[in-house]
């Protein structure tokens, strides 16, 4: 869990030599999104604008993506749950599919700081790394390192769009943390320590090791 732009999504990146499974809910509808399917189009309005896809979208596609799936080294889910309703149908479907969560982390981030990161993020739509034009700029003007590819920023990136997710997010997905607190499995980290610390120190406080390929 974490704000908008909090770095869930480069930490989930970086615990890939633990060989779960990682999914984004975010992606999952930016997948849907580019397919042009009707739920992808719904989806696009209520992205654009900033605002948390219905639960039962999410829930829905979620639920398909979990359906069967198996991973012998478990998930790391990437921004969901994000409501209370999503906490609560998670619950059960872990319980009927036999398996505990392990841990919730929550990356924290001020609402300034979260636009000044999210305004200036720019994206490969090709290959998916993430530039910053003042942190960490690409070494042409607008052009994937890597790819080549155009980089463009996301439709949600823009400031008002921003201060609306933090909003959102104050008032619909942080009050979670409770909950994941009461289950004694909160861990709290500010996301504004170094990537690489922060990865450091998840693998130190949840006692974890890379898994040999
Ligand atoms: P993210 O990629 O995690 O920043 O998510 C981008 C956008 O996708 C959010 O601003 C929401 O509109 C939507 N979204 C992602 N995950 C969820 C979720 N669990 N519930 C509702 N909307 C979500």
């Amino acid at each position: 869990m974490g704000s908008p732009g909090a770095g869930k999504g480069t930490l989930a990146a970086n615990l890939r030599t633990l060989n779960a499974e990682h999914v984004s809910s975010g992606d999952l509808f930016r997948r849907e999104m580019k397919r042009n399917t009707p739920v992808g189009i719904a989806i696009r309005k209520t992205m654009k604008r900033g605002e948390l896809v219905p639960d039962h979208l999410t829930l829905g596609l979620m639920r398909k993506w979990f359906w069967g799936r198996k991973s012998a080294r478990g998930f790391i889910l990437d921004g969901f749950p994000r409501t209370r309703i999503q906490a609560v149908c998670f619950d059960e479907w872990m319980e009927t599919r036999g398996e505990v969560l392990t841990a919730c982390v929550l990356l924290e981030l001020s609402e300034s700081e979260t636009v000044k990161r999210l305004s200036q993020r720019r994206i490969c739509p090709k290959d998916g790394t993430v530039y910053h034009l003042a942190h960490n700029p690409p070494r042409c003007e607008g052009r994937c390192d890597s790819c080549g590819s155009t980089l463009v920023q996301r439709e949600d990136d823009i400031e008002e769009v921003i201060r609306r997710r933090y909003a959102i997010y104050e008032r619909l997905t942080r009050p979670l943390a409770d909950h994941y607190a009461n289950l004694g499995l909160l861990s709290v980290f500010s996301a504004e320590i170094p990537q690489e610390e922060l990865t450091a120190r998840i693998f130190e406080t949840f006692n974890l090791a890379p898994v040999p390929r």
